[in-house]
This record gives C-alpha cells, structure tokens and sequence, in this order.
C-alpha cells in the first residue's frame, strides 16, 4: 500500500464471498488494515457454504468480470488456471437461444468454465496474500456502531459464533455491506431513524435444479452447452459446463414455477424436453456424482439505494445486498467486481470519505441499470412475469429478438452482443447503425446451419419422453 493514498486506519466488509473480497481488495490500496468478516466457517480450500446457497449453481464468470479481476490481480488468468478452470474463448460455449444456435467460431470475448466456490477460492487466496487484508470468519455483524447523533459510523457491532456467542464493538473509518441479498441494511437503516430503500422486484418463479456429473478426462478445451428457454411458450433451460476436476455442472432452470424434479428419471425426463438434446445427450451416459441440488430464485431484486436523500456517513452498500438478478446472463459477480472498480475510482478521485455514499450508488446505479434490463428484458417476455415493465418495452424487445436471431448467422452481431451480454460493452453499441442494419436485414426466422449436428426439432428423446 502507497502511504500517500491512506484514508484512514480500518475498514470493516460485512461477507466474505466475492462482493466482500473484491471490495477489501479495493479498500487495501486506500486504508491501512482492511478486515472481512464472514457469518460461516471459512475453508482453507473451495467450498460452498450455507450463507450463499447458490453457489452449487451452474456459475460463469464473465470477460467483464474477469478483465476487472485481471486489473487487481495481475496474471489471475494464471491463478484460475493452475486452480482447474477452463479460460476459452466464447467459441466454446454451444449456445442455443431465440429457436437456433449462435455462430460457432472465435468471438475475442472469453469466459471462465469453473464451479462458483473454485472461483471464489481463487479470489480469496490472491485477496488474503495481501499484507493488510485479514478475514475473521465464524463472526456475524448484528448491528451498526454510530455516532451519538446517529449521522455516522463508526464500526460493528459483532458476534462471535464460535465463542457461545461473545459480542464485541468493532471500530471502523468505513464499513462496507457485501452480505448479499438477505442483507439486514433496509432493518438497520429504518431502526437508526433512516429511510430504508425502495426496492425494484420482477418475479419470474425461476428454478434451478443441479447436479454434478463426471467427465472424460483430456486435453484442450471442452465445449459447454447452454440452453435459454424459447418465451414465452417454453419455460425451461439448462446449462451444463466444463469445471475443475474432470466433471461436468448441469443445471436445469424453469421459469414460472415449472421447475425440475430431483429424481434421477425426472431430472433426465425434464431435460429432454429443453429446446435441443444436448443436455440430454450429456446426462443420459454420465456418470452422476451428487444428488439433485435445488435453488428456488421467486424474483429478482434491486434496492435503489441511489435514490435516498439521507444516508450515514462511511457507510457503503454493494454486491447482492443492492441487486440480486435473474441470473440467466450469470452477471452478479461481475457487477459487483465493477462497483467495486468503481469505488476505486472515486476514492482515488476525491481523496475523501465525507459525502462519498451520493456518487457511489449513483455510479454503482449506472452498473446495475445495464445488468438490470437485460434481464428483466428476457423476463418480460412472459406475460406472467410480475414487474413495472418499462415504456417501450415491446418496441425494445422485438429489436432485441430480431438481433438474437441474428446472432445465429452474423458473427459480427453476435460478437457486439457478447460484448453486451459479458458487461465489456454498453446496449447502445447494439442501437450503432452498422449492427441495425445488419440486424434489420437479416431474415425473420433463422435455421441453424453453423453446426453440423444442430437441431431445432424435438430431439428423438424428447419425442420418447
Ligand atoms: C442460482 C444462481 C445462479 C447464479 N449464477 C451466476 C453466474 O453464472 N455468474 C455470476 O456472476 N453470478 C451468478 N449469480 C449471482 C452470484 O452468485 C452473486 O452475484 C455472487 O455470489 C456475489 O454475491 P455477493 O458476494 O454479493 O453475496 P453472496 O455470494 O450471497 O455472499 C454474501 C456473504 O455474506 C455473508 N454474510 C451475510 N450476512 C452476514 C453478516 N451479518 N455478517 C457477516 N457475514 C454475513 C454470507 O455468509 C455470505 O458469505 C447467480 C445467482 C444465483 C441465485
């Protein structure tokens, strides 16, 4: 750490999951000691634990995500790697979606093929080598320490679960949320006399079902599968990607309560009535390692919290705990490793705590908005989907159908879209006159011509099933 760029002695993150680690990586360039705490026992090596349910889930981590980690942790690429993940170009996704397949070919947008708790691990290991970064775990943050005029804070309130309960004050220049959805902010905020945020929900009644399956192992990248309903008549989906110690992750999703079963004949069953056998022709052979893991996801939830007119000083919110999305597009962790950046940036920019909430959640705002309307695009396409649909939504959504299709035949279409879709670039480079008029030509409905063994028809399994 540069001394000149001090701020002050301590900042607290209440989480320890990749919101908190991000932001602790921020806050060690800006203050002298930097402590996460964490709720649930932490493991030396990658696992998933109860304060974060989903993690058993089929995960991506996005090139958006990743180019901000690779800014923080220089050879991160390097750090995946050596843990087990797969780094590969967008060619090695087989992605079907709006009735055919993306272009296969090399698209310069990469992704990341590792189970959620791999990449954590991997975060935590190069956040943890920092010389003033420690994580206390097995404590749980209860409450706010303010000042005596309630206007600022200035530490936690602890409780030490391994020790029958002992509570403890601990002080801190910055406390930083990064607890995830179930975050107690809104409760803490309204108890100290402040308005809680208005909340943002869209509910689709997704489901995810998951089980891990073993792979051959081999050489040279494997190509995942992912499979986006066909709304607003097919609810279900599926993915099923290449992860550390030769397995396969596979996740079947439903929208609208039509959700998988967990038997080994339902789960299969289901998954030969997604819009292509990939998935299919996957499991029917593979070798289960887990039971049926499920993960119910009722809605989609923002808290605006760039909306309130008061908020405590030193006091920030990021991650989960300001936006929870549909994770279709899989764009939680790098949201928050961009407002993580973004915190970065202000503090190098002003040089001060005071006032820093208001420019924080309006800049973190900005990142969410982006994330926020892809989805709740995809979500409004089901008429039953609850939610404030925005103006023009129709509009919108017939050029965003006509551009997906056109992803299935235009490789530059469907490389701008990435972009989009990995947070590397903004939707209105989607709206740039060359990508419309390309989009605009291209024909109504598209067939699949760029893999051989494509198929948009019922597969013979799904005919059987
Ligand atoms: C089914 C599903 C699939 C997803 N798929 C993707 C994907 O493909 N790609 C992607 O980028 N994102 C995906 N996401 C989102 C992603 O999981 C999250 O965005 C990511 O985990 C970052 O969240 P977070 O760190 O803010 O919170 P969380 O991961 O929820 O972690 C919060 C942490 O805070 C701790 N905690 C809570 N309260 C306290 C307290 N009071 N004191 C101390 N500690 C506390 C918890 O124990 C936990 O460790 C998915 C989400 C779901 C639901």
């Amino acid at each position: 750490m540069n001394p000149q760029l001090t701020l002050g002695n301590h900042a607290v993150v209440i989480g320890g999951s990749i919101a908190g680690l991000m932001a602790a990586r921020i806050l060690s360039d800006h203050f002298a000691q930097v402590t996460i705490l964490e709720r649930d026992p932490v493991d030396a090596t990658p696992q998933a634990r109860k304060g974060q349910p989903q993690v058993r889930h089929l995960h991506a981590l996005l090139a958006g995500g990743l180019d901000v980690m690779k800014a923080y942790f220089p050879g991160f690429e390097q750090t995946l790697e050596a843990a087990g993940a797969q780094i590969g170009d967008g060619e090695y996704l087989r992605w079907y979606g709006y009735g055919g397949y993306r272009m296969a070919g090399a698209t310069g947008v990469p992704g990341v093929f590792a189970s959620r708790p791999l990449i954590e691990w991997c975060v935590r290991q190069r956040v943890l080598a920092l010389p003033n970064v420690t994580l206390r775990d097995e404590i749980g943050v209860e409450a706010l320490q303010m000042t005596a005029d309630n206007r600022r804070v200035t530490g936690v309130q602890i409780v030490h679960r391994r020790e029958e309960k002992r509570r403890e004050a601990l002080s801190a220049e910055l406390v930083v949320d990064a607890s995830g959805r179930g975050s107690s902010m809104p409760k803490w905020l309204t108890e100290l006399g402040y308005a809680a945020p208005e909340e943002s929900t869209i509910k689709a009644g997704i489901g995810y079902a998951t089980r891990l399956y073993a792979r051959q192992p081999g050489n040279g990248p494997v190509t995942g599968y992912y499979i986006t309903p066909d709304a607003p008549d097919g609810l279900r989906g599926g993915g099923a990607f290449p992860i550390e110690g030769d397995r396969w992750i596979v996740t079947l999703a439903g929208y609208l309560g039509d959700h998988a079963p967990t038997d080994d004949a339902g789960f299969l069953a289901y998954a030969a009535t997604l819009p292509t056998s990939d998935i299919y022709d996957l499991i029917r052979t593979a070798e289960p390692l887990t039971e049926v893991m499920v993960h119910k996801y009722p809605s989609s939830l923002r808290r605006h919290y760039e909306t309130l007119k008061r908020f405590p000083e030193r006091l920030l919110v990021l991650g989960d705990a300001m936006c929870s999305f549909n994770p279709i597009f899989g764009q939680g962790m790098t949201v928050a490793s961009k407002e993580a950046a973004a915190l970065d940036a202000l503090l190098r920019e002003r040089r001060s705590l005071d006032g820093l909430w208001k420019p924080f959640f309006k800049a973190a705002a900005t990142i969410v908005a982006v994330a926020w309307e892809l989805t709740a695009g995809e979500d409004f396409r089901y008429p039953a989907a609850e939610g404030k649909r925005p103006a023009g939504l129709a509009l919108l959504n017939a050029y965003v159908g006509k551009m997906h299709r056109a992803t299935h035949h235009d490789m530059e279409v469907y490389r701008a879209f990435l972009r989009v879709a990995h947070l590397q670039a903004p939707p209105t480079t989607l709206m740039h006159p060359k990508i419309m008029w390309r989009v605009l030509r291209a024909p109504g409905r598209s067939t699949p011509t760029n893999l051989a063994t494509a198929s948009n028809k019922p597969s013979a399994a799904r005919e059987a099933a």
